[in-house]
């Protein structure tokens, strides 16, 4: 399949979601999301909370081997069995010998990803075994003879109605089913009686204990522990990476899985198993025995499964993945999850954000491969991960790995002069070109207005559709001859450093320096006008770009770039302020992995959003009349990454004081996030999450307000969907503003 068929096909199929399953995933994770939000804020110190359900899992993974040699011991104390299964057909093979050796007809099971991923069912079915899933959503899936499409909630795209029509179809009640009541109801009972009759009783586990052999599982509906208890064969089947040092380490994860995943305060049910449990096997053909005179014989196993989690625990890069509790927060807090679900953003078993990182370490990099590109790097869900995993890092080193493994692109050729990057592997066209956007802004600039009419030819449209898969339908941002350097170096400082409050470098970021130059002398002129000295030196691009193609190599080179090119700078004692948020992402967390941690430290601590420095500027006495208070009522719309670093409280502070009248989005994430919404592939999903924004500002209150966004990506994709120019914060202060 050549790449442009295979981006088409990828086109129809995210089309084919947004359509089918897109409403009802987005009502449901969007709800998910906001749900979070609330819980957590009731939370006494939530940041703390998190710190410390991460201190207990980097510890556990770290004493793994050893932790592992305990709980199987603590279970044979029990008087249950311990297996630890290689891989899945190791898991399966024990777990069917064992249910033959139950004569085993009827197997049930809560819900367990791990199951999942060992696709148990399929193996037992094979034997003749009937395997009944008990979790509502599980069972609606099996009656409808489809995958999860979400790691909690697993029937999440499927509506009530449908649901309702498929009970209908499939078990032809006396009453037509319609109401959540009557499904669950209906459900209840069925499931009841498949409980009653099973031989064996399958359960995963959220966290294993290795004091005690305790298992606690997290369940809406307490089928679990029906499920555990109810047979008198109870196997367990969970990833290794599942065991905790003590019954104490539970007490931050009771806290965080529920309000992370739905945003609830604590679960329905959190049950707390030490098997083989003490109670009595209950027979129900026999109901009148009394409890103390009922047969307690129980059997308990305990499978543990590696399947390539002993290898990511060597992986300095993946390693994180393993602290995962799969509570499904980077999931809801996704924009593109929450357009088209884990049908398409997931791999062979899990989805969400983290599922590149467990498809790539227990499938392999080919399942990671189908919707890696699917995480933006917005960054969203790093905060809103209770055990504080920097989830787009591993999507970038997935990414750069399957570079490494790229393929040959036909119309290299055509580019290779025009793409000089470090990536010794073969990215796709389409990365290496978005990749070094740095080299065509260069080049745009150098020749504009030439290049900015060439690019706007309907056949050359076509010619990069082709190629290089950039959506026709996406207007091409147009290059400035002149660029913020060429204006700022003729114009002057206005402001002598001997005269000067403070002296900073504006980072004359891409888009700024050739692109929306206009940003950057409104940034001049703001800091001028609060007694500011400004430089805007000659600094390489962030990195930004080639890092969300996954080319690490060049982006690491950038960012030694970077640093030699500002060094001299920070060592003056000047404070650098970057427009771009997603540039300063870049100095603030992505560079952290990329230089050495002294030069780090050095950049990071001295680099503010422009809107945090003229903040700062205001509480240490600068003028606020200095700047344009006069200006229209505005609409305005952070930036995800500035949402992430905690500024756009700075941006709201100033529109504060100076007396705006700002409606603000509560949209977190635009949907455009740098190249991705030119991709041809993914452009209607660009749209689709960009319109929960539209929506925002095209109601009656904010039609008519000047539309402000803080991020490159932000301001073109408003532009896109609105129709309405949009502009950066600071062009608004700025005193020659002329917006309104
Ligand atoms: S990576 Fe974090 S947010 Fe995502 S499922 Fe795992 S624990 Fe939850």
């Amino acid at each position: 399949m050549s790449s442009d068929t295979g981006r088409g096909a990828k086109a129809d199929r995210i089309r084919h979601l947004l359509e089918t399953e897109g409403p009802a995933v987005e009502a449901n994770t969007l709800g998910f999301n906001q749900g979070r939000y609330d819980s957590v804020a009731d939370l006494e110190d939530y940041e703390a909370l998190k710190a410390e359900a991460r201190a207990i899992k980097e510890d556990a993974i770290e004493r793994l081997p050893e932790l592992l040699e305990e709980l199987r011991e603590t279970v044979e104390e029990n008087g249950g069995t311990v297996y630890l299964a290689d891989d899945a057909a190791d898991a399966n093979r024990y777990i069917r010998e064992l249910a033959s050796e139950n004569e085993a007809e009827r197997v049930v099971k809560s819900k367990s990803m791990t199951s999942e991923e060992l696709e148990v069912n399929e193996a037992l079915e094979a034997d003749g075994v009937d395997v009944v899933e008990t979790d509502l959503g599980e069972w609606v899936l099996q009656v409808a003879d489809e995958a999860p499409s979400h790691i909690v909630a697993p029937a999440i795209h499927k509506s009530r109605e449908e649901i309702a029509r498929l009970f209908n179809a499939e078990f032809d009640p006396e009453e037509p089913l319609e109401t959540a009541e009557e499904l669950t109801m209906f459900a209840r009972e069925q499931l009841g009686e498949l409980i009653r009759e099973a031989d064996i009783g399958m359960t995963g586990a959220n966290f294993i204990t290795a004091d005690s052999g305790t298992i606690m599982l997290v369940t809406s509906e307490g089928n679990a522990r029906k499920s555990a208890v109810v047979p008198d064969t109870h196997v367990a089947v969970a990833g290794l990476e599942k065991v905790v040092p003590s019954v104490e380490d539970l007490a931050p994860f009771i806290e965080l899985i529920g309000r992370s995943g739905t945003g609830q305060d604590i679960t329905s049910y959190i049950s707390l198993l030490t098997p083989p449990v003490d109670s009595p096997v209950v027979d129900f053909d026999d109901p009148d025995v009394a409890f103390a005179d009922r047969e307690d014989d129980r059997d308990f196993h305990l499978v543990l499964i590696d399947n390539g989690r002993l290898e990511l625990r060597e992986d300095d890069q993946l390693r994180e993945t393993l602290y995962c509790i799969r509570c499904s927060a980077c999931a809801n807090t996704c924009g593109n999850f929450q357009s088209v679900g884990g049908h398409a953003f997931g791999g062979e078993t899990y989805s969400g954000g983290i599922a590149t990182g467990w498809e790539a370490g227990v499938h392999g990099y080919e399942s990671a491969a189908e919707f890696n590109d699917l995480c933006t790097g917005c960054s969203r869900c790093v905060e809103a991960c209770p055990v504080e995993i920097d989830i787009p890092w591993i999507n970038t080193v997935v990414r750069d790995r399957l570079n490494r493994g790229g393929e040959d692109g036909q119309f290299d050729f055509l580019y290779d002069e025009l793409v000089p990057d470090e990536e010794s592997g073969g990215p796709a066209l389409q990365k290496r070109l978005f990749g070094n956007y740095e080299t065509l802004a260069k080049l745009g600039s150098a020749t504009a207005p030439v290049s900015n009419w060439m690019a706007g030819l309907g056949p050359v449209r076509t010619l990069m559709e082709r190629t290089v898969g950039v959506d026709s339908r996406r207007p091409l941002p147009a290059f400035q001859r002149e660029t913020l350097r060429n204006w700022h170096e003729k114009r002057g400082s206005r402001v002598s450093a001997a005269d000067a409050n403070r002296e900073v470098v504006l980072y004359p970021d891409v888009y700024t320096n050739y692109i929306d130059v206009d940003r950057g002398k409104a940034a001049v002129r703001v800091l001028e006008a609060l007694n500011v000295h400004v430089r805007v030196p000659d600094v390489p691009g962030s990195g930004r770009a080639p890092l969300s193609q996954g080319m690490i190599a060049t982006a690491d080179e950038k960012a030694s770039r970077v640093y030699a090119a500002l060094a001299e700078h920070v060592d003056a004692g000047r404070d650098v302020v970057v427009i771009e948020p997603s540039d300063l992402a870049m100095f603030r967390n992505e560079y952290e992995k990329l230089l050495p941690e002294q030069s780090f430290e050095r950049l990071s601590d001295v680099s503010y959003e422009v809107l945090e420095y003229v903040y700062g500027l205001l509480e240490n006495g600068a003028d606020p009349t200095a700047l344009r208070t006069d200006g229209p009522e505005l609409a305005y719309h952070s930036h995800c990454q500035q949402r992430t670093l905690g500024l756009d409280a700075y941006t709201r502070a100033v529109f504060d004081e100076l007396e705006y009248d700002v409606l603000e989005s509560e949209v977190e994430c635009c949907g455009m996030a740098g190249s991705f919404g030119y991709k041809e592939q993914y452009y209607e999903l660009s749209m689709d999450v960009g319109e929960r924004l539209a929506e925002q500002f095209t109601t009656p209150e904010a039609s008519d307000r000047l539309v402000v966004a803080s991020g490159t990506s932000c301001e073109d994709q408003l532009d896109d969907l609105l129709a309405r120019d949009a502009v950066h914060p600071v062009e608004v202060l700025d005193p020659r503003s002329r917006h309104h």
